[in-house]
């Protein structure tokens, strides 16, 4: 029996937030009552020693599925890596 590793982080879920705002990470804008993604991130706060769970989210503008916002987390990520490579090598 094989299956793919499970821990893969970050775990993104679907939403439909009724009643609460929730800021999208990627555009800032803030949406409701419409489908949108929460990013689970453990990965981050282990770096940052704080609370276990980094909860950010996704408006259905940044992306179509999951895929879609795994795909702009990793994007995000390495420019993120290569902004701190360079300002390490200034
Ligand atoms: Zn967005």
């Amino acid at each position: 029996m094989q299956r793919q590793k499970s821990s893969i982080y970050p775990k993104v879920k679907t939403i439909y937030p009724r009643w609460l705002w929730h800021e999208c990470r990627f555009c800032n804008k803030e949406f409701k009552r419409e489908n949108g993604f929460k990013i689970i991130d453990y990965k981050k706060s282990r770096a940052v020693n704080e609370d276990p769970l980094f909860t950010s989210y996704c408006c259905n503008k940044c992306a179509n599925s999951i895929e879609e916002v795994i795909e702009k987390i990793k994007k995000q990520d390495i420019r993120i890596i290569l902004k701190n490579y360079k300002r390490s090598c200034e």
